[in-house]
């Protein structure tokens, strides 16, 4: 597939990472099918029902339906290293997975989160030494399940001190469960040296993304679509450095961009915000990484565009300093031998 001058292949050889992807939401019908049976679980006939989504609550339905299935280190260790594999193959070089450990201990209490972080952590290692794709964990604490349920995913961060968890996140029902109940999990993320991201903007205004920023330090907003259309929320993005995490596909198959509105990305790029693309649960949303870019394309962005895009995802990355800059250095250089390619050809 070709848009102008950018090819499915260029834009598989561009240095890029992806910070908003949910572990559990990478698990394909396939995985799911066989996670289930070696659980002891029925499987309907096609699992791929099991996935389908209108909006946003039947979304979050079907998430944790398929969810169950996940009861062992094995299954999400499968996940990371199948997932892992395919970001590499896309060129991607960073990962950050989201995970929500209170979703399994709310469905399946006796399940044992501390061997299934370091699970995916050894998955993670693994997938560093064969295809050479770094990760980093972040802890996606539940609105509905309620702060008790953060606090006590702190206390097994703290218990797994090797697992690569780099920040926590704030995912579920934001209309509902606003971030104000969340403010002292989040304290105390920050005073445990871990990172702060938060969905907001998704199922909610932008007083939700107002209240991320300002009440849980979020140095990350997922989605933050409703934010486009207060312009002091914007300027509070801009003042404090905040990157967004754009999931076009998501936005439009769970309703968080009303029907026929053009996504704010285009206004975030305009405006030198932070943006970024991820596919946040790609099995759900039937997309990958290198689909999100090329929707971007179709909303009018340039090869430059999404070269921006591609060093933003390092500049707004968890990982560290070093590591950031010889990514955005790798990137550059990609745009530079193809801008040379293409002015030569
Ligand atoms: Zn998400």
């Amino acid at each position: 597939m070709t848009f102008g001058d950018v090819t499915r292949a260029w834009l598989r050889e561009l240095p890029k990472a992806e910070l908003h992807v949910h572990l559990e939401g990478t698990m394909s019908p396939a995985a799911y099918a066989r996670i289930a049976r070696r659980n002891g679980m029925p499987v309907p006939k096609d699992p791929g029902t099991l996935f389908a989504c209108r909006d946003f609550p039947t979304f979050l339905a079907a998430f944790v339906n398929v969810v169950k299935a996940l009861q062992t280190p094995e299954d999400v260790a499968e996940l990371a290293g199948a997932y892992l594999a395919c970001a590499a193959r896309d060129g991607v070089r960073h990962v950050e997975l989201l995970f929500s450990p209170a979703t399994i201990r709310s469905l399946t209490p006796r399940a044992d989160l501390p061997g299934m972080l370091r699970a995916i952590a050894e998955a993670c290692r693994a997938a560093r030494r064969v295809h050479g794709v770094s990760s980093l964990l972040i802890i996606d604490f539940v609105r509905n399940l309620g702060e008790q349920e953060a606090l006590a995913d702190l206390d097994l961060a703290v218990a797994c001190p090797d697992c690569g968890i780099a920040g926590v996140g704030l995912g579920g029902d934001e209309a509902r469960f606003p971030a104000t109940a969340f403010v002292k999990a989040f304290d105390r993320a920050a005073k445990l040296g871990l990172h702060r991201t938060a969905h907001a903007g998704e199922a909610a205004g932008s007083e939700s993304v107002r209240a991320a920023i300002e009440q849980l330090q979020a140095e990350r907003i997922g989605h933050g679509v409703a934010a486009a259309s207060d312009e002091s929320v914007l300027g509070l993005i801009a003042e404090r450095n905040v990157a967004i995490d754009c999931c076009l596909t998501s936005n439009l198959l769970t309703g968080a961009l009303p029907e026929g509105a053009r996504h704010p990305l285009t206004l975030f790029m305009r405006r030198g915000l932070i943006a970024t693309l991820s596919t946040d649960d790609p099995s759900f949303f039937r997309t990958t990484l290198l689909d999100e870019y090329e929707r971007a394309l179709r909303l009018g962005l340039t090869r430059d565009d999404l070269i921006r895009l591609a060093c933003n995802s390092f500049e707004a990355s968890f990982a560290d300093a070093d590591a950031k800059r010889a990514w955005q250095t790798e990137c550059r250089a990609y745009a530079e031998a193809s801008q040379r390619a293409c002015t030569s050809e």
